[in-house]
């Protein structure tokens, strides 16, 4: 409702970055996926200020990026560093990798 996201391109390492903006509150949030920059820009519009995470901008730490990535439920995968939130529950790798592996592994499923 009135939020939208989308991705845009980081204006300071070029990488993805993810796009929040509520028309309601006429609040923009830039989070770059990249953990090496982790660069965010966070206008939190007219969102009362008891409700405001974070506003202006800065870099996470690795730390930080991490936080940020379980506060999103988002993942960063161990195998191709994507960072997506289309993850299968308790696995570490993203849905491409998994489907890879399950594929790979296939013939030694003898029955
Ligand atoms: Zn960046
Ligand atoms: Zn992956």
């Amino acid at each position: 409702m009135g939020t939208h996201t989308s991705y845009n391109e980081c204006r300071m390492c070029g990488g993805t970055s993810f796009l929040i903006e509520d028309t309601h509150y006429d609040s923009t949030e830039k989070h770059c996926l990249n953990e090496k920059c982790g660069y965010y820009f966070v206008d939190s519009g007219t969102i009362p200020d008891e409700s405001v995470m974070i506003n202006g901008s800065g870099f996470r730490t690795p730390d930080e990026f991490k936080e940020f990535l379980d506060e999103m439920e988002w993942k960063k995968c161990e195998k191709c560093g994507v960072v997506d939130h289309d993850y299968n529950e308790g696995s570490p790798d993203c849905e491409n990798c998994e489907t890879e592996e399950e594929d790979e592994n296939r013939h030694d499923l003898v029955k």
